[in-house]
């Protein structure tokens, strides 16, 4: 993939691609994978804990990239970035090879050190608002990689609270702070929506007052978790931050 002696309308891409080789493979989980990118291009950019990036599984230098929507729609997805170090220009993913099928997903189990990837640069408004009388984090396995940025860089003095469900104990992803958070399994059933989740969420003994709830992952668990804090706990919209990552049926939702 050489985006380098590209003239005219292709230079703009180098303003949003940047190039990036895969570092190191790891399995975290017994299906999510930390996958590091490194590059030259990777280095010095702007990051908050809790922003994403795009992923593009194809060469957006190719015509045939461009020449079909279809393609391209179907040639890039996002992750959050678990870690980023802009000194050595590195970004730490954390990968779910789920079932569905999906770029995405296949990249994950195939994905090889050496491999060459195109990257975009950290984005994204899913961020932490500190201070906050508490920190309260509901999602799934996909959630928990952003989840777990935020929280390592939270002040020690903030509260935080919450519910992260996995399908077994064996998927549940390491989170700083995890004991404040409960830990729910799915056991099988369906993360879309997840009873097993919002039942979680209603079990929290919470603090009278709302704090700023940070809803992410599989799309109709987060709007069932947000109704419950609206109707049921009298939470204002504006303290609740919602990002959906995914549903069965859509693909690539962002
Ligand atoms: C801001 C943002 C941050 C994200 N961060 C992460 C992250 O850090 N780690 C991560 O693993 N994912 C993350 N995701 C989710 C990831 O982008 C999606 O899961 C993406 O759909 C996967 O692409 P795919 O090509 O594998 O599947 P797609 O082609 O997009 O989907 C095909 C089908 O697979 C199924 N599917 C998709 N995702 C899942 C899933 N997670 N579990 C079960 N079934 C699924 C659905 O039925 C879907 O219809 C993030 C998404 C967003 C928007």
């Amino acid at each position: 993939m050489d985006m380098t002696d590209q003239p005219g309308a292709l230079r703009f891409l180098e303003r949003w691609v940047r190039r990036a080789v895969v570092e190191r493979v790891e399995d975290v989980t017994r299906r999510m994978r930390r996958v590091t990118l490194a590059g030259e291009e990777l280095a010095g950019l702007a990051w908050a804990p809790g922003q994403q990036v795009r992923v593009l599984f194809r060469d957006p230098t190719h015509v045939r990239f461009w020449l079909s929507p279809r393609e391209f729609g179907d040639a890039s997805r996002t992750y959050s970035l678990s870690s980023y170090d802009p000194d050595a220009g590195r970004y730490e993913l954390i990968m779910l090879a789920h079932d569905g099928g999906g770029p995405g997903a296949r990249w994950a189990r195939d994905v090889r050190v050496g491999d060459r990837i195109a990257v975009g640069a950290p984005e994204g408004k899913f961020l932490a608002r500190v201070p906050s009388p508490y920190h309260l984090f509901v999602g799934e396995e996909t959630a928990a990689v952003c989840f777990g940025a935020m929280l390592r860089a939270l002040p020690a003095d903030e509260r935080v609270l919450g519910a992260v469900q996995a399908d077994t104990p064996e998927d549940h992803l390491a989170l700083p702070r995890g004991e404040d958070l409960l830990r729910v399994e799915r056991d099988g059933a369906s993360a879309s929506p997840s009873t097993a989740l919002v039942d979680a969420v209603r079990s929290l003994v919470l603090p009278e007052e709302p704090g700023t709830a940070y809803l992410a992952g599989e799309a109709k668990t987060i709007q069932a978790v947000r109704r419950q804090l609206l109707d049921e706990r009298g939470w204002t919209r504006a303290s609740i931050l919602t990002k959906p990552f995914w549903t069965p049926g859509k693909r690539g939702l962002e």
